[in-house]
């Protein structure tokens, strides 16, 4: 929707010149017209931070009234805070919110956003759209420094009523420096403590921007778009790996600070006993029950 916003996240990936998807041709609802006019039934108005944009609430209206089935608003949260502007969105028809959230307090979260306060104005954001009982999804990104905390997210989120909790890993696009990037075999063991007390918070953990073998051996999802696939760099140990068709591999930065010795093949089928990963794409493929060689 645009490039502006009140956060200033150390890894925000919106750089100048990076294109906009959907256009920033004409006002918020003319593109979403247009976009109905073309057959879309879902759309996910984005940003920077679209709650920055006083049409958006129309916009939504408007959407529905077209006969758009979702309306996903992306957003840091922080005009949810005003408990009569979050009511009125959700009146309006959006579907389900993404609300992003980089630490479980205070000193991490504005650390990661670089605004004082953001995570205190976030938090009360998401109190107010759970107590209307719309559909909320949490969305983290895992950096090197807020990486030892996602068991804290997964208890926090659990705490104020969230049942979705997306961990994306932090890539180096935009304004993000490589060096922010967590290291895979310490996300390997958070992520594992984390998955534990999310089936403990019945709180549905997935992951994005990882490749399979930095999952621990529990029940996550994992989320793999054609973007990631595009821009994934493998090593040496990939050949052969069950994972490498539907496998994002790691960031090309990444590789070149770090290497690629971290990365373990998936190369036989998992025990029964075993809870198999879920791979969003393979699912029905042979990586349905997979395990680490
Ligand atoms: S909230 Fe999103 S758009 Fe805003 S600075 Fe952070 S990453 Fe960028
Ligand atoms: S070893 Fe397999 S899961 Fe790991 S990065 Fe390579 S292809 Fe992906």
């Amino acid at each position: 929707m645009r490039r502006d916003c009140n956060n200033r996240c150390r890894f925000c990936p919106l750089a100048p010149g990076v294109a906009l998807a959907g256009g920033d041709e004409g006002t918020l609802g003319e593109r979403v017209a247009a976009a109905r006019a073309q057959g879309a039934s879902r759309l996910v108005l984005a940003g920077g931070e679209p709650t920055l944009a006083d049409e958006l609430i129309g916009a939504v209206a408007r959407a529905r009234a077209l006969g758009v089935t979702d309306v996903v608003v992306q957003t840091n949260g922080r005009r949810l805070a005003y408990r009569g502007y979050a009511a009125s969105l959700v009146a309006a028809g959006v579907t389900a919110l993404e609300v992003s959230l980089h630490g479980p307090n205070k000193a991490v979260h504005d650390y990661h956003t670089r605004v004082p306060n953001s995570f205190r104005q976030t938090l009360a954001g998401l109190e107010h759209v759970v107590s209307t009982g719309a559909s909320v999804l949490v969305t983290m990104t895992v950096t090197r420094s807020n990486v030892h905390l996602l068991r804290s997210m997964v208890v926090l989120v659990g705490s104020i009523g969230v049942r979705l909790l997306r961990m994306s890993s932090c890539v180096p696009l935009g304004r993000a420096p490589p060096s922010l990037m967590p290291r895979l075999a310490l996300a390997r063991d958070y992520l594992g403590v984390a998955a534990r007390e999310a089936q403990r918070q019945a709180v549905s953990l997935a992951v994005s921007h990882l490749p399979p073998c930095a999952l621990p051996e529990s029940s996550l999802s994992v989320l793999v778009s054609d973007a990631d696939l595009a821009l994934g760099t493998y090593g040496p140990s990939c050949v052969g790996c069950l994972a490498r068709s539907c496998c994002c591999g790691v960031a090309a930065a990444y590789a070149e600070l770090y290497g690629t010795a971290e990365l373990r093949p998936l190369m036989r089928p998992r025990s029964s006993d075993t809870p198999a990963i879920d791979l969003e794409r393979c699912a029905s493929g042979p990586l349905a029950a997979c395990a680490r060689g």
